[in-house]
């Protein structure tokens, strides 16, 4: 498996987006069992070094598995139910997908908890949509299990890692601090996930509905060839 990993990867750097999609593509042909039914507790995903707060430092509500619109658990007959992608998750995940939270009050802390209020609240899921989170000094944040599929790009979850970072950039460039912990999460990710293959703005893979990430758009290209990744919405996999 390393080696089909090191391989792929090493062809998207020498022979690009074309012979990625090819690759990606008998990728997808091959059979994958079908995600086990456990529930996932609301545990953090591990990142010393990274300096990671966990989800208990921002006082995160537990995952709500009788949510509205993210309800019970994922299967052939319930599609949008919370995936656990378990012990395969280094295998799922192609692409990095950026945000902007585009609220922030007060502080990195109460916005994050307004952020997990919305998503649970207002939109139905079970909990925060993004994996990871970045406040305004840099400091990165759990958000939901990386184990688990994230809510946060329509259409495009499964095999999405979600970032967001806390602020409003419809206006304004994100942080230089926040750049900086993008790509310290980002270098930590590549080890992490050696499927990953490309970097995409929210609105990349939803043009239609939203201009998120905001002015962090015009620096996806600068963030891809800092990690060494591709730019775009062509690693995405339909799910299996
Ligand atoms: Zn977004």
């Amino acid at each position: 498996m390393n080696r089909q990993r090191i391989t792929r990867r090493r062809a998207l750097g020498l022979i690009g987006i074309t012979a990625a999609c090819g690759l990606s593509g008998i990728a997808a042909l091959l059979p994958r069992s079908p995600a086990p039914r456990v529930v996932i507790l609301p545990t953090d995903t591990p990142a010393p070094t990274l300096g990671i707060l966990p989800r208990a430092a921002w006082n995160a509500r537990p995952p709500n598995h009788n949510a509205r619109s993210e309800r019970g658990f994922y299967g052939a007959a319930n599609p949008f139910g919370w995936r656990d992608y378990g012990a395969d998750y280094p295998d799922i995940y192609r692409t990095l997908v950026l945000h902007h939270s585009v609220i922030y009050r007060f502080d990195d802390l109460t916005t994050l908890r307004d952020v997990q209020d919305l998503h649970m609240n207002d939109r139905g899921w079970a909990d925060v949509g993004y994996h990871f989170l970045i406040g305004t000094s840099g400091q990165i944040y759990a958000g939901r299990d990386l184990r688990a599929r994230g809510t946060h790009v329509g259409g495009f979850n499964t095999g999405s890692v979600g970032v967001c970072l806390l602020g409003d950039f419809t206006q304004r460039d994100p942080l230089p601090a926040q750049m900086d912990g993008l790509l310290a999460l980002g270098r930590w990710l590549m080890t992490q996930l050696p499927e990953l293959t490309h970097v995409a703005g929210h609105s990349d893979f939803n043009p239609e509905t939203t201009q998120c990430p905001g002015r962090l758009r015009l620096r996806l290209g600068e963030v891809a060839a800092a990690l060494g990744l591709l730019h775009g919405t062509e690693g995405y996999q339909a799910p299996t």
